[in-house]
């Protein structure tokens, strides 16, 4: 079978990587985490300092420092998933702390940032055969993915979810503190000049607020077996 390009765009916390690992899987194709990116750009102007007092980032400073940011994912050797690299350091841990989650949105917003990540992106994505997530990945990284889904859920349901995945890592947060954040990533997120979060045209809506994982898996199967006429296990 040729190999595709499968773009999963959505709203914070919808479970979107969970779904693109297990569509990977089932394709065997490579799954490809861009907000893990946006994460580690965050991490690095962290380390660095480089954000002001109000929580926004030195807009100026960080994109002359983005030629010293290099990103990569290097699978792990005993789980078999890929982990994200900053400047040869494995952060995958890191990149998910709430300091990071906090900061995160502001820094998608700057347009040499975006580039920044997209140019890793798009060469990654070359290959095909990959299963991509994000919030612009079939609007504006890969317009031409094959397959576009758009993962939506209502705050609350995404909130509580998040919450329970914070509690069992042994992370603290309270319900208000994670609802709010998911807002304000939503709103930058969707409201940023460029590429906003939005549902592709041609995109397949998937909204999971009351799906379990395997429904939303049984929902693939039968897409797929509409679109390309192929069963899978
Ligand atoms: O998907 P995840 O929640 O890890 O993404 C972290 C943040 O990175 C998002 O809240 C969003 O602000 C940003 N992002 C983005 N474009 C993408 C992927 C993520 O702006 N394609």
């Amino acid at each position: 079978m040729k190999k595709l390009i499968v773009a999963i765009d959505g709203h914070s916390s919808t479970g979107k990587s969970t779904f693109a690992k297990a569509i990977a899987k089932e394709l065997d194709y490579t799954y490809l985490d861009s907000g893990a990116l946006y994460r580690a750009v965050t991490l690095y102007a962290l380390e660095q300092g480089l954000f002001h007092e109000n929580g926004e980032p030195v807009t100026e400073q960080l994109t002359k420092k983005l030629s010293h940011i290099k990103l990569a994912f290097h699978k792990d050797p005993q789980t078999g998933e890929n982990h994200t690299f900053l400047n040869g350091v494995d952060v995958e841990q890191e990149i998910r702390s709430p300091r990071v989650t906090a900061k995160v949105s502001p820094v998608s917003v700057i347009p040499q940032v975006r580039e920044h990540v997209d140019k890793h992106l798009r060469q990654w994505g070359e290959a095909k055969g990959v299963v991509m997530d994000g919030r612009d990945i079939g609007t504006a990284v890969f317009p031409q993915a094959e397959l576009k889904i758009f993962m939506t859920a209502p705050a609350e349901i995404r909130a509580q979810r998040r919450l329970a995945e914070w509690h069992e890592k042994g992370k603290n947060a309270t319900f208000d503190e994670v609802l709010e954040n998911i807002r304000q990533r939503d709103h930058i997120d969707s409201t940023r000049a460029v590429n906003p979060l939005k549902q592709a045209p041609d995109a397949l809506l998937l909204d999971n607020g009351s799906m379990t994982v395997e429904e939303q898996m049984d929902w693939f199967k039968k897409i797929v077996k509409e679109k390309w006429d192929i069963t899978l296990k």
